[in-house]
């Protein structure tokens, strides 16, 4: 195909773009791909536009300008005769599903169990029977290491445990991609590695990930395709190891000698 963005091996693409708050001008021009199967991990200093970036990616942001697409699919905008009109709500909603978000806050329902916050989405809104949904539900918490706790509520488990309840029951959506927003920064230093553990397992089963981190070890080691941002935009970006060993940026220089 001539236009790369529409390439099959690509499940997000990022042209272009731009994100306004008012007068402050978050992202500026930002291009980014990421393939199909890869793991593309953003570093960069407090308010250098990460967390609007992973936001506008699965349109809780709306964007001022560029266009954003997953699988080749014009996210929020349809094109017709050379011009782009806005999706509808529901449409906007159901493009949402192609992605799976985990925050720094884990956000789970209190009153639900683990397993009731794994199964609400597919119930409510995908629609699928209970039964299947549970099935699943425990399939998912087992893979994240949490079989033996799924009556639980959230206030009956560990910040580390929530965390991966939450990242279960974003899996549980059955997610394009899956992006993480410094899902550690919250947790206490020795529950930061389960949480860690399960976002590389599934680094390694093929899921299609971003993650914001301040782990740089791990962005190192999980990470096919390093960012590092500044002030609204990708400042450099490459394979983890090299650019780590040998950033060319002053101003990424300036920030690994202050986090390494
Ligand atoms: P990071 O995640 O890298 O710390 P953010 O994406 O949160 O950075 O913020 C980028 C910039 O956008 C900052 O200047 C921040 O203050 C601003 N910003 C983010 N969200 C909002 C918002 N909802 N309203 C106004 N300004 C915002
Ligand atoms: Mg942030």
């Amino acid at each position: 195909m001539s236009n790369p963005a529409m390439s099959d091996d690509l499940s997000v693409s990022l042209e272009g773009i731009h994100k306004f708050f008012g007068k402050v001008h978050a992202l500026r021009g930002v291009d980014l791909r990421i393939g199909r199967g890869e793991v593309c991990v953003a570093i960069g200093p407090s308010g250098s536009g990460k967390s609007t970036l992973l936001r506008c990616i699965n349109q809780l942001e709306e964007i001022s300008a560029g266009r954003v697409r997953i699988n080749g699919e014009l996210q929020g905008y349809v094109e017709r005769n050379g011009r782009l009109h806005e999706l509808s709500p529901r449409q906007i909603d159901k493009q949402r599903r192609l992605t799976g978000m985990v925050f720094q806050r884990f956000n789970l329902f209190p009153h639900k169990t683990a397993l009731q916050n794994v199964t609400e989405g597919p119930i409510q809104v995908r629609r699928i029977a209970r039964a299947e949904a549970n099935r699943r539900g425990k399939e998912l918490l087992d893979r994240v290491g949490l079989a033996d706790l799924a009556d639980r509520y959230p206030n009956q488990l560990s910040g580390g445990q929530q965390q991966r309840v939450a990242i279960a029951r974003a899996l549980a959506m059955d997610p394009e991609v899956m992006l993480f927003d410094e899902p550690t920064s919250a947790l206490d230093p020795e529950l930061v590695g389960e949480v860690l553990d399960v976002i590389k397992d599934l680094a390694r089963s093929g899921m299609t990930m971003m993650l914001v981190t301040h782990e740089i070890g791990f962005a190192r080691e999980v990470g096919d395709h390093l960012v590092f941002m500044d002030h609204g935009m990708i400042v450099e970006e490459g394979v983890p190891k090299e650019m780590l060993e040998n950033p060319k940026s002053t101003r990424t220089k300036a920030f690994l000698s202050k986090v390494l």
